[in-house]
This record gives structure tokens, C-alpha cells and sequence, in this order.
């Protein structure tokens, strides 16, 4: 997996900065560190759905043309050339067809190749708080189809203090749908949402 960024301490992030926005604190090494822990105790895998984390390598997905599929192609692409301008010009120059390249084809399990993407959730959030600032019980690792399946069906709450008294609903960020990431952009920035800066809300 290739990354376009690096996990940076806190500290050095402060420095280049006056006003830290919540995502970066999610590229702090302080919240790398918390997170894989988290990771770690859940087995490496999603709590509700049981997926490993797994990058898929789209080119696993295809696969060479069998020799019957070669021919068969070959035999449509040469005819459809000879129909051409193109082709016709091109046997009338040249005497004899180029040579057709044969591409790779989809393997069956083609949708098996989608990466699954294991997000740290926290059930619930409160104000001011840096996001490793949290008892552990309270996070979960889920996997990020699950982690909106969650966003979408539960309410969060952000309390407003640690006596947890007064809370407002989280109202989900509608580019993430409240998870904080956006699994297609996982090699930016880690996938946090650029809309929310991570948050998964709106303020
Ligand atoms: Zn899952
Ligand atoms: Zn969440
Ligand atoms: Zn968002």
C-alpha cells in the first residue's frame, strides 16, 4: 500500500501550524499509535462483519485471455478493422495486418478485489477532546462499510463535557455520512474526508 503522506508527532505538526483542524490530529503519530492499539485488540479485524483489513491490488483482479478467448478475439478485432478506413488504407500500404495486442480480462471474483478498509470508530465524542483522548472501551475497529452502516443508523451524541450530561446529536457530514473517511481516498491523507476535515460532522 503506498501512502502520500506520512504520520507526523503532534508536536512538529504545531510547529508548521497555528490552527490545528481536527484531521491533523488523525495524521499525528500520537493517534497512529492509539489507533493501531485499538486495531490490535480487535484482532486486526472488523467487530461486526469479521473482515480483515486488505488492499486490493486491482491487477490481481484480471486475468490472460484463455487461447480460445485469444482467437476469438483476435478473429472480431480483424474483422473490425478490415471494415475500417483505417484498415482497409493500412492493407492496401502494408500488404498484411499489424499485430493486435490482447488485453487482460476481469476474473470472475472480480468484486472480491475490493479492498476492505478497517476504521477506528468512537461511539461517541466529547468536545475539545484530541481523538486518542478516550477510554479505549469506548472505540471500535470496523471495517468502513460497516463503519457507515453504524453513522447511518445510530445517533451520536458529543457531550459537552466528561460528566457526559449535556450532549447534542452528531449530525453526519454528508461526504463521509459521519464516518470521518472516505475509503477511495485512502492513500490521501489516510482517506480522512476533506469536507469535515475528519470530524464526520458538520459544526
Ligand atoms: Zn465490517
Ligand atoms: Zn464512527
Ligand atoms: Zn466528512
Amino acid at each position: 500500500m503506498k501512502y502520500f503522506f506520512t504520520y507526523k508527532p503532534l508536536s512538529e505538526i504545531e510547529k508548521e501550524k497555528d490552527n490545528l483542524n481536527y484531521s491533523d490530529y488523525l495524521i499525528s503519530t500520537e493517534w497512529k499509535k492509539f489507533r493501531d492499539k485499538i486495531v490490535e485488540r480487535d484482532n486486526s479485524q472488523c467487530r461486526i462483519c469479521q473482515r480483515k483489513e486488505f488492499f486490493a491490488d486491482k491487477l490481481d483482479a484480471f486475468r490472460e485471455m484463455t487461447d480460445k478467448e485469444k482467437s476469438e478475439y483476435l478473429e472480431k478485432i480483424k474483422k473490425e478493422f478490415l471494415k475500417s478506413e483505417l484498415g482497409k488504407d493500412w492493407v492496401k500500404i502494408f500488404g498484411s495486418l499489424p499485430k493486435f495486442g490482447i488485453p487482460m480480462v476481469p476474473k470472475e471474483e472480480f468484486n472480491n478485489y475490493e479492498s476492505v478498509i478497517l476504521n477506528v470508530h468512537h461511539q461517541y465524542y466529547i468536545k475539545g477532546k484530541k481523538p486518542w483522548e478516550y477510554n479505549p472501551n469506548s472505540l471500535e475497529t470496523v471495517c468502513s462499510d460497516c463503519h457507515t452502516e453504524i453513522h447511518n443508523t445510530q445517533t451520536i451524541q458529543v457531550y459537552e463535557d466528561d460528566s457526559k450530561i449535556d450532549s447534542k446529536p452528531f449530525i453526519n457530514c454528508w461526504k463521509c455520512k459521519g464516518t470521518g473517511y472516505l475509503p477511495k481516498y485512502n492513500y490521501v491523507m489516510n482517506g480522512v474526508c476533506f469536507e469535515c476535515q475528519g470530524k464526520g460532522r458538520k459544526e
